[in-house]
């Protein structure tokens, strides 16, 4: 079901320092996010969003809050989108609540980081070329280079195949975009083949740099819902999980060291960052006190 909301606020703060992505502002557009992957942690009760599997909802005043928000914002910042619902999930494509945000955001003068599993981000490409000339960063999230397997953990997605050539189209536009390879599923995505296949394939369509984390977080309904998931799509699995983790929230990957090794080897014999160039306010110049 969908269904239109009115927000209070759009914009929140990021209080911790945001190593991975460098965001002071997380903006999101939506609640509840028609990918419905198997492991998405925006399904833990901390965050309130009480029917995930089954509503999304719009939040129909955005636009007029964002253009009120930045209106007042002093300090500029990189205000990121794709958290906690994907921002060019289906209903994105009549809504234009993403297109529509990210023009209001040109106009101000902020720069963007953009994180979704969607083609439909390039519909927004000259925007995001205009954001460009401050700092526009698109990041796709890819965990496994197999597309059927793919299908069965995000099952509302586009394909890892039809994100890689988005990737492509945007890097040829100059936009700097790369992959978020996060989370690398246990027993599931951890094969030394899936993570050097994810590298080659990036470096192959354009992929300035990856993020990665060999592992997933577990916990409350989000927990419930994939282990429901893992008995339908692959049984037996399930138990695997509950030997190695009972009620863990951090469930890294065994072998995460040695694929943490694989994975810079790959990055560097192609020259992909592991890590991404993030947003630099440009500092007024000194001048001499004499
Ligand atoms: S695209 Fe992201 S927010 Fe949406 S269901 Fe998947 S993991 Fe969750």
């Amino acid at each position: 079901m969908i269904r239109e909301i009115q927000a209070k606020v759009l914009l929140s703060h990021v209080r911790q320092p945001d190593t991975w992505f460098g965001l002071k502002y997380s903006m999101n557009l939506y609640r509840g996010c028609q990918h419905q992957c198997i492991y998405c942690d925006s399904r833990s009760q901390c965050y309130g969003i009480e029917n995930f599997n089954t509503e999304v909802l719009i939040k129909a005043n955005a636009i007029e809050l964002l253009r009120k928000e930045l209106a007042s914002k002093r300090q500029k910042g990189t205000i990121g989108t794709g958290s906690m619902n994907d921002p060019y999930m289906p209903l994105e494509e009549e809504a234009n609540l993403t297109g529509r945000a990210l023009q209001v955001i040109a106009r101000f003068g902020f720069p963007v980081h953009v994180m979704t599993k969607s083609d439909l981000v390039l519909r927004d490409l000259d925007t995001l070329r205009a954001i460009n000339g401050l700092y526009a960063a698109v990041s796709f999230t890819i965990t496994t280079f197999d597309d059927d397997l793919g299908r069965k953990l995000e099952p509302g997605a586009p394909l890892v195949s039809q994100r890689l050539r988005a990737m492509s189209t945007l890097a040829q536009h100059g936009v700097y975009t790369g992959v978020s390879m996060m989370p690398i599923l246990p027993f599931l995505e951890d094969s030394e083949e899936n993570i050097r296949s994810i590298v080659q394939a990036a470096h192959a369509h354009g992929a300035a740099y990856i993020i990665p984390s060999f592992g997933m977080s577990l916990r409350d309904r989000q927990r419930a819902h994939y282990y429901s998931q893992l008995d339908r799509l692959f049984p037996g699995l399930r138990r695997r999980y509950e030997r190695a983790f009972a009620d863990q929230y951090h469930c890294p990957v065994p072998n995460a060291r040695a694929l943490e090794e694989v994975f810079i080897e790959e990055c560097d014999r192609h020259g992909v960052a592991p890590r991404m160039k993030q947003y630099e306010p440009a500092t007024a110049t000194q001048l001499p006190l004499f």
